[in-house]
């Protein structure tokens, strides 16, 4: 099947996908499809840009859910280090430092099932301090009410993380503190609060082929449609019940970056978790089949950062520019010095080469 039959129609977001439908682009050869994956993508991007954000826990570990992959929940014996919400100065500390190294949006997670009402001052701080940087805004805070989204939409959250995970009939073998309905209806609160959805889903936890469908089609079939789809590929965690679950081909991976793209034409898709444990070559096919957005750096950034030289190291290879906000020239000329600058050290010994 072809969604380009056309080539003079741009792909538009539909909501009435099948499973039937998307499984059919599934199966398609694979030039087939990430040809098509690069035909929409052309549509509606850059395909040579790649939109940039930092992550940063902002409380890490002592989760009370069970999610079977997270090395932070409570319920499992791993080597997290636990931490207690930061101070809001270290955040904004955090935040100046990521805008310097070429981010454009700054994304705060916390390990909760929901915010409390005494964490909520602090964490809208958070959200006004980091958007007064000029950053872009997104947080991961577990469960919304109707209130704390609106909260969070009037302090000036641009995007709000909430992940399905896996598909609803994969669910229950991953999660049981909380349901997939609650999960659609956090994400309806976060609309209703007028922010952007940022929703994707984890890979490899274990899931059937037709799983990764189902999870595709209920994403898809949001309207609107996330502004943001990450799409992760589990890292194994000493300790956690998924620890040493099957490896997901990465055929396979590939094959859902590319369908993710076509389903949601306009969507920024993410290649998200476990992209460290990717080779650039595989990174470049993601790339390809339509991913353009990526976090720099997991941790609390310094200004020495050598994964984030890394990843500019790839784009100079690929000739990938980072997407910048719209009309921010400042930032534009800032991101070039950066990437001239590690081209200029791009010999030396600290650097490492992935290609080698
Ligand atoms: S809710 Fe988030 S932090 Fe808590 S266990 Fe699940 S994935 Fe981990």
């Amino acid at each position: 099947m072809s969604v380009i039959e056309n080539s003079n129609e741009h792909a538009q977001p539909r909501h009435n996908w099948t499973k039937s439908e998307v499984q059919a682009l599934f199966e398609l050869p694979f030039n087939d499809l990430m040809f098509q994956a690069q035909t929409v993508h052309r549509q509606h991007f850059n395909p040579n840009e790649v939109q940039v954000s930092t992550l940063l826990s902002i409380k890490t570990g002592a989760c009370p859910e069970d999610c079977k992959y997270c090395s932070q929940s409570s319920r499992y014996k791993t080597d997290l280090e636990k931490e207690r919400l930061m101070e809001v100065d270290k955040v904004l500390e955090a935040a100046q430092a990521a805008k310097a190294q070429g981010s454009t949006r700054f994304c705060m997670g916390a390990a909760w099932r929901n915010p409390k009402a005494r964490d909520m001052p602090y964490v809208l701080d958070m959200v006004k301090g980091v958007k007064a940087l000029g950053l872009e805004t997104c947080m991961t805070l577990g469960m919304l009410d109707e209130d704390q989204a609106a909260q969070l939409g009037d302090a000036g959250l641009d995007y709000y993380n909430h992940n399905l995970d896996t598909s609803e009939e994969h669910y229950n073998q991953i999660i049981t503190t909380r349901s997939y309905q609650d999960r659609l209806d956090t994400l309806s609160n976060v609309r209703t609060a007028g922010m952007k959805v940022c929703s994707g889903g984890i890979l490899g936890l274990g899931e059937q082929a037709k799983d990764r469908t189902s999870m595709l089609v209920q994403l898809a079939n949001l309207n609107p449609q996330p502004e943001s789809v990450p799409i992760n590929k589990l890292v194994k965690i000493e300790g956690t019940p998924l620890s040493d679950v099957d490896d997901l081909d990465e055929f396979d991976f590939i094959r859902n970056i590319a369908v993710a793209r076509i389903i949601m034409p306009k969507s920024h898709v993410r290649l998200s978790a476990g992209r460290n444990e990717m080779n650039e070559q595989m990174q470049a096919m993601c790339f390809l089949a339509g991913a353009n957005s990526i976090f720099f750096g997991c941790k609390l950034l310094t200004t020495q950062n050598p994964e984030t030289n890394k990843d500019i190291l790839l784009f100079n290879k690929l000739g990938i520019n980072t997407e910048t906000i719209a009309n921010d020239i400042d930032e534009a000329q800032e991101l070039h010095a950066i990437k001239t600058a590690v081209v200029d050290q791009e010999n030396s010994d600290v650097f490492y080469n992935a290609a080698t």
